[in-house]
């Protein structure tokens, strides 16, 4: 039996006590899982909450989507952007007050559960306006908003909270607009801003770290402006995992408000050691070299190329990562390598 055992190399979720987890583009893609996630999660043995900004669905409907994919997951477990909109609402609400819906039941059911009243209309005097995405929103429903919100809040207008701000939404038939462009259309109309309570928000990240009492938890997403963001504002470790949106080319050049704490090729990174990352600086030349696992990124004054490719292209874009963002001006002053944005 050996007396020691060498202690393992750290993983990005060494310290971490929950996972909060994205869901497009990361647990699922369309109609289907995507490979390794599910496994990969119980693996953790974590308590893990979901968290979606998509507001046309309740959290038992989402929990009942993931629980189809082979997941256990409670209702409580997820945490939707309606739920943190009510966060929002909460401070301005009496209850019985009537509360003008744009959405569907994701919000709807999250409304009366708190005892306030769901109204379609401005004529029914609403004392605050929630808008969310659904796919049956129409124009009536946009300009019943826009009569409700008229006025000013300096003028005493009531409280507009959208569920997030998403420009678009990924459908079975293609990409969508989504509720930051239905909202805009209201802003037209009104000539004021919507608060917003999902990602990249710190509200949503609030209320799943209420209710999991969760004390170091980290977000792993697969969207930059929405997750990682958000993860950044809210200060948990942020975890980018390459098999939705964001890749290579999004990353090398985000800015240095959402660049993740860590970037995985799928979730099957989450409890794997993280290769080191080694930096060299050649005094001859001042040319620096990034290095991660075998690939190996120069930078050399405006110049990032790629010296040898790694066995995975996520060490190749880790690497690459490191000599952008380390450089001593943006992205776009530097000649980044087409071979490293087609990462
Ligand atoms: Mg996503």
């Amino acid at each position: 039996m050996a007396l020691f055992r060498k202690s393992a190399a750290a993983t990005p979720l060494d310290g971490i006590d929950c996972l909060y987890i994205d869901l497009d583009g990361v647990v699922y893609q369309g109609a289907a899982a995507i490979p390794h996630a599910v496994d990969s999660i119980r693996a953790t043995g974590l308590p893990t909450a979901y968290l979606t900004n998509n507001a046309s669905r309740t959290d038992a409907d989402v929990a009942e989507h993931l629980s189809s994919f082979g997941l256990e997951v409670r209702p409580d477990q997820v945490v939707t952007s309606p739920q943190a909109a009510m966060r929002l609402l909460a401070p301005h609400l009496e209850p019985g007050d009537p509360v003008l819906v744009v959405g569907g039941a994701g919000i709807v059911v999250e409304i009366e559960s708190r005892g306030w009243r769901v109204v379609r209309a401005a004529a029914d005097r609403p004392k605050a306006v929630v808008q969310g995405f659904h796919p049956e929103v129409g124009w009536k429903d946009l300009a019943e908003a826009a009569f409700a919100l008229q006025r000013k809040p300096e003028d005493g207008g009531i409280p507009w909270i959208a569920t997030n701000g998403d420009w678009t939404i990924p459908v079975a038939g293609g990409i969508a607009p989504g509720n930051g462009t239905l909202v805009s259309a209201v802003h037209t109309a009104v000539g004021r801003l919507a608060e917003f309570a999902g990602k990249p928000e710190t509200p949503m990240f609030e209320l799943a770290t209420d209710r999991f009492g969760a004390k170091a938890p980290a977000m792993i997403g697969d969207r930059l402006d929405t997750d990682i963001l958000g993860a950044r504002r809210t200060g948990i470790r942020s975890i980018l995992v390459l098999t939705g949106i964001d890749r290579g080319a999004s990353l090398i050049g985000a800015d240095a408000s959402m660049r993740p704490d860590h970037v995985i090729e799928d979730l099957r990174g989450l409890t794997a050691p993280i290769l080191p990352l080694r930096e060299t600086l050649e005094t001859s030349t001042g040319d620096v070299y990034f290095e991660v696992g075998t690939a190996a990124v120069r930078r050399s004054g405006i110049d990032i190329s790629l010296v040898r490719a790694g066995e995975r292209p996520v060490d190749t874009i880790r690497a690459a990562c490191a000599a952008v963002w380390s450089a001593d001006r943006p992205v776009l002053g530097l000649r980044v390598a087409p071979e490293l944005l087609a990462l």
